[in-house]
């Protein structure tokens, strides 16, 4: 070392000394980091999750983390997102796994399956079943590691301007359902629109789609859908328990410190319990003031409808696995969680759903 260089190494010794001196040791090197999401900015439920999950993150770490979350098109557009943390241009990401289809068609099954799992099982399967080693494993070559960070529990079916009464009735409707959802559609006749959030209520209004589903009664009242459709159906057959994700940039994860990671990875899960409290908890004033305030329609979709959509849906998801072998492996965890989901739940919570409402 030049003399030069080993004064000013000194320095800069004394210098640090100086600040730790005045200041707690982690203040020094607060760690800032960027939250990209899909959702429009403090979106009810889904935007303001990512916001929440940010705040946890600040508080769990005493602030050594400072994540500033961007709503869609702030920072990158909304489906740009998995790229950009990839990338490292965010160092964290917030929207639904079944976004990223073209990137890995296994991811699909990590965010909404047409007559799969519910958020109660998807947190089993995830956590307990297999399913977040599967997960990891699809988002690998992306240099992405995934986490569930929210679910909106059983969706809506979506909004109609006439009844459906029968699988005749879907013929020709053009309706905006995105995903595995929108190909069982077609199939039954339909004619399945991809939209982003932002522009479905103008083409509902305009009647350029006919019909649409979103979320449920707490998200869909804020899009104001109820002013362009006059029918709300249910039970969403297509989203029973959509699961949103937070997926961090590996390599900045790993640079953090260990106690650090254990609470990135922590707050995610505890967002991904809360995210639903949220929605049980408000869906049904929601519903309630959709019902008697706007004299929305609520229609259940008749047994022989939801019999042809399930039969559709399974052969539907069943080709969707035969495409590549990632997706098969995760399928057929995916398969199996849900025939054993199906048992268990059958003696536990429709027995007693069922038993609460007996007359
Ligand atoms: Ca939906």
């Amino acid at each position: 070392m030049k003399r030069r260089d080993l004064i000013k190494a000194a320095g800069l010794a004394a210098a640090a000394g100086a600040a730790a001196a005045t200041t707690p040791a982690h203040a020094a090197k607060t760690i800032r980091w960027k939250m990209v999401t899909t959702w429009p900015k403090n979106f009810p439920g889904l935007g303001t999750g990512a916001n929440n999950l940010a705040k946890l993150i600040n508080e769990m770490s005493d602030g050594r983390i400072k994540v500033k979350v961007y709503g869609a098109k702030e920072l990158v557009g909304a489906l740009e997102i998995f790229d950009a943390v990839s990338q490292g241009t965010a160092e964290m990401g917030h929207g639904a796994s079944y976004y990223w289809k073209g990137k890995s068609r296994a991811a699909q099954f990590f965010a909404a399956v047409p007559f799969g799992l519910t958020a109660q099982e998807m947190n089993g399967w995830l956590y307990h079943g297999g399913g977040m080693e599967l997960w990891e494993e699809a988002y690998a070559p992306f240099g992405l590691v995934p986490g569930a960070a929210g679910n909106t529990g059983v969706q809506m079916g979506g909004w109609f301007n006439k009844e459906i009464n029968s699988v005749a009735d879907l013929e020709g409707l053009k309706m905006r359902i995105p995903g595995l959802g929108g190909e069982v559609l077609k199939r039954a006749g339909g004619t399945p629109v991809l939209l982003p959030g932002g522009e479905i209520f103008p083409s509902l209004q305009s009647g350029a789609i006919d019909a649409t589903e979103w979320v449920g009664p707490y998200n869909d009242m804020a899009f104001g859908l109820h002013k362009a459709a006059k029918y709300y159906y249910y039970p969403g057959w297509h989203e029973p328990g959509t699961t949103l994700e937070c997926f961090v940039n590996k390599k900045a994860l790993e640079a953090l410190p260990k106690d650090l990671q254990v609470i990135v990875r922590n707050a995610i899960r505890v967002a991904n319990q809360d995210m639903l409290a949220d929605f049980t908890a408000k869906n049904n004033k929601a519903l309630e003031q959709l019902v008697n305030q706007h004299g929305v329609e609520l229609r259940k979709y008749p047994d022989e409808v939801l019999q042809k959509l399930r039969v559709l849906s399974d052969a539907v998801v069943r080709e969707e696995a035969e495409k590549d072998p990632m997706t098969k492996k995760v399928y057929d965890s995916f398969v199996a969680f849900r025939d054993q989901a199906i048992q268990w739940h059958g003696v536990s919570e429709q027995a007693y759903l069922n038993a609460r409402t007996l007359k």
